[in-house]
């Protein structure tokens, strides 16, 4: 099989699943318990959030582990709700988030919050001076990604972040497709929160984190332990924490020969469609974008055909994030960004990874002749 579908997992790597082995099999104690099996877990735990830390450049203090980026997410927007007395305020989020912050952003909206959705110029990018213009006095939190999963493009959260924490907002960023492929560094960012998965930069799925600026602007959101200190309860995935902390590693160690790969056979590939297709588009082909990520809009032709066409010939796309696949609605990232519903039914995303090659990438462009055609080719 050809993968090309990073952007929804990626393959565990080797030392993760390594890792994860050796603590299911050696350290399976619970890090609450007292005595050394259990203080082993604990210790494994709080190295797991060293070397996370050392990724993001954050204080190993200010992480909290979670069942990944959805759970972290809906625990900084919906936390606030559970709050005793807790009166309706104001939310920012951009129109191109994950579901995992629109949702809770939708629930907050139906308990009374007011809630702006910011759109995106034509490039893809939230404009931060909009990000300003919908601030209000009761603004409790601004949430914009720092990558897109549907076209890889980079957000400006920094700039966002200042112009927010200038008028004293904090600020959510969603930083899931972009840890382990670009350089994120949380304190230069300068938000208040930043969230992950492990298994987009090939750790284990199930498990994320938190990261945070002042745990006492945090509340829990699962109830009924002082896990985590008191931020988040249930026993901790010890094991999933460990494979998270190895892919970590790895990303810190591999992150800029990765990003050189990916990003040349991106390039490749782009440019192969490109002279194969001459209606094809690239959608945030202005903007800064993420390495791996390419997002074709094949005007005229069915995307969803097209990937189940090219997963029979061996090839793994995706139409959009795989969270969206199943309601056939267009891609909101792409309309958001001025494509017609048609033209977004007809885009392909292709999220490579460092296991790709080159004839892989040659061979796709041949099949995507093979099996497209659009408009006016
Ligand atoms: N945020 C973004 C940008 C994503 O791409 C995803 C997963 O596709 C998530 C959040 C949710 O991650 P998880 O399903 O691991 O919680």
């Amino acid at each position: 099989m050809i993968y090309l579908d990073h952007n929804a997992t990626t393959q565990p790597a080797p030392e993760v699943v390594a890792a994860m082995s050796d603590c299911q099999n050696r350290i399976w104690g619970n890090p609450s318990s007292l005595h050394a099996l259990g203080q082993k877990a604990r210790a494994l735990r709080d190295a797991a959030c060293r070397a996370l830390a050392a990724l993001l450049n954050a204080p190993p203090a200010n992480i909290l582990f979670t069942s990944g980026a959805t759970e972290a997410a809906n625990q900084i927007l919906l936390a606030p709700l559970l709050k005793p007395g807790a009166r309706p305020r104001h939310l920012v989020v951009s129109a191109i988030e994950h579901p995992c912050v629109l949702q809770p952003a939708a629930l907050l909206e139906a308990h009374g919050w007011a809630v702006t959705r910011v759109g995106v110029r034509p490039d893809g990018t939230v404009d931060p001076q909009a990000v300003a213009d919908a601030l209000r006095p009761d603004t409790a939190l601004v949430s914009v990604m720092l990558a897109n999963n549907d076209t890889g493009v980079l957000q400006p959260v920094r700039e966002i972040a200042a112009r927010a924490r200038a008028r004293g907002v904090p600020v959510h960023t969603d930083a899931v497709q972009a840890v382990g492929r670009i350089p994120v560094d949380f304190e230069a960012l300068g938000v208040d929160f930043l969230t992950l998965s492990a298994h987009k930069f090939h750790g284990p799925k199930g498990v994320g984190a938190l990261v945070f600026r002042d745990a006492k602007t945090l509340s829990p959101l699962l109830l009924g332990g002082s896990q985590e200190r008191n931020l988040r309860a249930g026993t901790e995935n010890v094991t999933g924490i460990c494979g998270l902390a190895a892919a970590a590693d790895l990303a810190r160690r591999r992150m800029a020969e990765t990003a050189a790969h990916t990003a040349a056979l991106r390039d490749g590939l782009q440019a192969g469609i490109l002279n194969a297709f001459h209606c094809a588009r690239v959608n945030g082909a202005d903007a800064p974008r993420l390495p791996n990520t390419l997002n074709v809009t094949f005007p005229g032709t069915d995307a969803i055909t097209a990937v189940m066409n090219l997963d029979m010939a061996g090839v793994a796309v995706a139409t959009t994030s795989a969270c969206s696949t199943a309601n056939r609605q267009p891609p909101y990232v792409l309309t958001a960004m001025g494509l017609s519903p048609d033209d977004a039914l007809a885009s392909l995303r292709f999220s490579l990874g460092p296991a790709n090659t080159e004839v892989e990438i040659d061979r796709v462009v041949t099949l995507l002749t093979d099996h497209l055609s659009c408009h006016h080719d």
